[in-house]
């Protein structure tokens, strides 16, 4: 028979593990790994990746099947790719055909060609030479230190740029990209999901005149496959993306940024749950390059990664130019009673701002007009059918929505249960702008929420007005957080500091601080100084006074030690088993045996918590619960999960519910 070749193949299918294949006719020369291969698979064929070679397999020879077409001359995928996804698929417990599914772009996975047939949507690099590039300014001392730091580096190294909002760290990206610009390398760039906005790819164009790739979420499939092989060819010399995009190729590799790394979105919460800046850190090493995570406020991981010596600590201590921090004041609702959200003082603050030609910001995180729509006879709440929550009144459009299962329906006239009248209870963007519109009749005002700006365009033109400074008050939830310069903007309301100061979830007073702190620095960017406002019920909670007296390096410090004292991440590993069913005993009879599975193979150092139901228990019609795994050390989490999750997929009760392993979870629920 001679030696023969058998093909492993990720194929896009829920099983762990790669399967075997005989060759397909007229080929066994030159296949490699990272070419695509067409496989007969069940009764229909599917698009796999080829990831290795080798003599020999497992499966008998009469149930070999043979692959049918080779797709690609040369490898789809640089190698550092494939390896990054084949660790991927190990460290997060997903399928890797899934793995490979979730980071191709779709025309790609169907088995068409990389080859780029029409021009990427960037300048033509005539047009752009001759509009100059823009004058980057002097470097300040911290970030002419910190870019000299980066651009030292030759091989692998991770670094926290550690700077207060404002304080330029775009700016140290944008010399750090010049520098390997320079030296003929792409810079790969990630960025939040709701950070990517035209204002920070402008900055990108108007710095760079050179072919830029930007990949995100809304792309239609035909500009994603360009962007994308615009990177892997090399072309693109700037990627900028969000998630998703740690998967682009890269020709010439020179450095990887990560901005806002503590953003939330960077952790994939359904499917393949990865985490972009825990791979970003893998793939930098892999490719020998620099990487830089940004942040105001780094996630606690990072602060102690820093902490430890695991990556280098860059901090930009001062805002850029001329702009100074903003003052905080706190405004006690006990003794202020607000009206409609609002308290005096708060009031008397926007007048004077307003009166001062100085623009406001007022944040609440909540959209809709109230949260709870109450009986005032048997206090009954009106609530929604498919979960554990309550309905969402939104005036405007007359409806009551949930915000979890997005199901809703007319405004009830009256109570449900005795008739009596309804009351809205709380207050959301919605409300808050009616009270503001009654309170400054005469001001243009601003609202930036996900019902606003549902149609195209219509954000950029809302901020339009802002920075035109047509709009002197602007409204708006956490989409105003991130990613948005407002230079004119010299008041910061914060109407409801208290969401999350007792959330269920150990990571809740991390999201608050930072939450907290990146508002707090929309304020005051240019040369007015700025002021802060926080209205609270709890002007003495020590997560406050820590935050408004030392910033947020203090929390951080407090707020590490508290973890290490319940022994949470970064102290230990953890691992999240969920499940759900349209019935409840279905889901617990299933972490029930997951529960006893573990606790019969438990190494020293694991500990097996629950199961319980979520803390929404039902959603969507479905009830959830959970299993919590806890490792004094990743290692030891890694090499108990690929057992454990084969032995949950044998489980009899496991048909009958949907369930996941999240590694890494980044909520609890
Ligand atoms: P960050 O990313 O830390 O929030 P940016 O890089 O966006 O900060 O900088 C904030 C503002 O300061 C921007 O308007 C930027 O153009 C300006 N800026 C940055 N660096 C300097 C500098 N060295 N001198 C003057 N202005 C600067
Ligand atoms: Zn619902």
């Amino acid at each position: 028979m001679g030696s023969r070749q058998i093909l492993e193949v990720a194929v896009a299918a829920p099983l762990m593990g790669l399967f075997d294949y005989l060759p397909p006719p007229d080929t066994g020369v030159g296949l490699r790994p990272g070419m695509r291969v067409r496989v007969p698979f069940g009764k229909g064929t599917r698009v796999g990746l080829l990831m290795g070679l080798k003599a020999t397999s497992t499966v008998p020879d009469g149930k070999l099947r043979q692959a049918l077409a080779v797709l690609d001359a040369e490898p789809l995928l640089p190698d550092d790719l494939q390896r990054l996804m084949s660790w991927a698929s190990a460290y997060y417990q997903h399928p890797p055909g899934e793995v490979i599914a979730a980071a191709l772009p779709k025309a790609l996975r169907e088995g068409r060609e990389p080859t780029r047939r029409r021009q990427l949507k960037t300048p033509p690099l005539a047009a752009a030479e001759v509009v100059s590039a823009d004058v980057p300014p002097v470097l300040t001392a911290d970030q002419a230190r910190a870019g000299a730091a980066i651009n030292a580096t030759a091989g692998f190294r991770c670094f926290l740029l550690d700077g207060v909002t404002g304080s330029g760290k775009t700016e140290v990206y944008l010399r750090c990209v010049q520098e390997r610009l320079n030296a003929g390398q792409q810079s790969l760039v990630l960025v939040p999901e709701i950070g990517l906005t035209p204002q920070l790819v402008e900055r990108f164009r108007r710095r760079f005149p050179v072919p830029l790739a930007v990949l995100h979420s809304g792309l239609a499939d035909g500009e994603r496959l360009r962007a994308w092989t615009a990177a892997r060819d090399g072309t693109a010399r700037i990627v900028i993306g969000t998630r998703s995009a740690i998967f682009t190729p890269l020709r010439h590799p020179g450095l990887l940024v990560v901005d806002e790394e503590h953003d939330a979105s960077y952790k994939q919460q359904d499917g393949f749950r990865y985490s972009a800046r825990d791979l970003a850190v893998w793939r930098a090493r892999e490719l020998g390059v620099p990487l830089v995570l940004g942040s105001a406020t780094p996630a606690l991981e990072s602060v102690e990664n820093a902490q430890s010596g695991r990556y280098e600590r860059l901090v930009l201590a001062e805002r850029a130019g001329s702009a100074g921090q903003p003052t905080a004041h706190l405004i006690d609702m006990r003794t202020h009673q607000p009206r409609d959200g609002l308290t005096q003082p708060l009031l008397a603050a926007i007048r004077r701002h307003l009166a001062a030609d100085g623009q406001v910001l007022i944040f609440l995180n909540r959209r809709g007009y109230a949260p709870t729509l109450v009986c005032i006879g048997c206090g009954t709440v009106i609530s929604c059918t498919r979960c554990d929550a309550r309905m969402v009144l939104h005036q405007q459009r007359g409806r009551v929505t949930c915000h979890h299962c997005g199901s809703e329906r007319a405004v009830p006239e009256d109570c449900p249960a005795c008739h009596a009248d309804l009351r809205a209870v709380g207050q959301g963007t919605e409300r808050l702008e009616q009270a503001l519109a009654r309170e400054f009749p005469d001001q243009v005002m601003e609202r930036i929420d996900r019902d606003t700006t549902r149609r195209r365009g219509e954000i950029e033109r809302r901020l339009e007005r802002v920075h035109s400074l047509e709009a002197r008050l602007l409204l708006g939830t956490q989409m105003l957080t991130k990613g948005h310069d407002f230079p004119g903007v010299t008041l910061v309301g914060i109407v409801d500091v208290d969401q999350g100061l007792f959330g269920t979830d150990f990571r809740s007073a991390e999201r608050l601080a930072q939450t907290f702190i990146q508002v707090a620095g929309r304020a005051g960017r240019a040369d007015r100084p700025g002021e802060v406002y926080l209205q609270t019920l709890f002007p003495d909670h020590p997560l406050l006074r820590v935050l408004l007296a030392d910033g947020y390096g203090a929390f951080a410090t407090m707020a590490l030690a508290e973890r290490q004292q319940a022994g949470w991440p970064p102290w230990s590993s953890l691992a999240l088993v969920r499940a759900e069913a349209t019935e409840r005993p279905l889901v617990f009879s299933f972490l029930e045996a997951a529960a006893a599975l573990a606790r019969t193979a438990l190494p020293p150092g694991l500990r097996v918590l629950g199961p319980a139901p979520a803390p929404m228990e039902r959603r969507s019609g479905r009830y959830r619960g959970q299993l919590l795994l806890q490792a004094d050390a990743r290692r030891v989490l890694q090499r108990f999960l690929p057992d454990f999750r084969a032995a949950l997929s044998a489980l009899p009760a496991q048909r009958r519910v949907r369930w996941s392993v999240d590694v890494d979870p980044s909520e609890l629920f």
